[in-house]
């Protein structure tokens, strides 16, 4: 189980390193759940300063695909590493949504995670008027053919997915437990034919959209949920405790 934050555009500096302590702190009982947190750049030094020590892992929100240069207000692999990360979200909706990010550059960005050590964090989803049309995994598969064109059997066991239907995201709607299923079975069995059991089993299919204390136990308790990508509840350390909380049920 891997419960991961998403802070998005929020928190200053002084709001996220006293939210990474608070975070810190929840997670000290979290056993053998993985704790990820992706602050915005501006403090993710901070961030990984207070995580220093303990076992909460930190992760940048995007990443450019290029290692440097003319590049005016993009932020790159080696820079994520250079101040600890070891994760990279790639393909969030409100990318795709707000800034056009297509599914090449979804792609490259993975591509660029992988070389340079960070873990990708693949997000994939359908709207609402996909899902109302019962295109659902017509979406997600393209999108996931689409994101790891070119990717390895190797490089895809260095990979998590998020499936976060557009549609629950910053909603409080969220997906019921048997729609997250579904789609995660679907996920999973489709990695299985792009890399084989061995691999594709292996890859951590975290939920995302409106994941909140009081629904997190019906969602993660499903087979093919192996984890949260939580926005919202992310931003207060009690919730996001009460979260990774639920999660320790669910370790083997
Ligand atoms: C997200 O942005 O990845 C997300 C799931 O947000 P929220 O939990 O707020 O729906």
């Amino acid at each position: 189980m891997l419960i991961a934050g998403n802070w998005k555009m929020n928190t200053d500096l002084p709001k996220a390193r006293a939210l990474a302590a608070g975070v810190r702190k929840a997670a000290e009982t979290a056993g053998d759940v993985e704790v990820l947190v992706c602050p915005p750049f501006v403090s993710l030094d901070a961030v990984c300063q207070v995580m220093r020590g303990s076992a909460v892992q930190v992760g940048g929100q995007t990443l450019y695909p290029e290692d440097s240069g003319a590049f005016t207000g993009e932020v790159s692999a080696p820079m994520l590493r250079s101040v600890g990360c070891s994760h990279v979200i790639v393909g969030h909706s409100e990318r795709r949504q707000l800034f056009g990010e297509t599914d090449e550059e979804v792609n490259a960005r993975l591509v660029q995670a992988h070389l340079h050590g960070l873990v990708p964090i693949l997000c994939v989803g359908e709207t609402l008027q996909e899902r109302n049309a019962g295109h659902q995994q017509t979406v997600v598969k393209e999108q996931l053919a689409a994101a790891l064109a070119g990717v390895d059997i190797a490089e895809a066991a260095d990979l998590l997915v998020a499936y976060e239907p557009v549609w629950a995201i910053g909603t409080g709607e969220t997906a019921s437990p048997e729609q997250a299923q579904a789609m995660h079975a679907f996920i999973r069995s489709w990695l299985n034919d792009r890399f084989g059991e061995t691999v594709g089993v292996d890859i951590a299919i975290l939920y995302g959209g409106s994941m909140k204390p009081h629904n997190a136990d019906e969602l993660l308790s499903q087979d093919d949920v192996d984890g949260g990508l939580i926005g919202g509840a992310s931003l207060k350390a009690s919730d996001f405790g009460a979260i990774i909380n639920v999660a320790t049920g669910y370790t083997a």
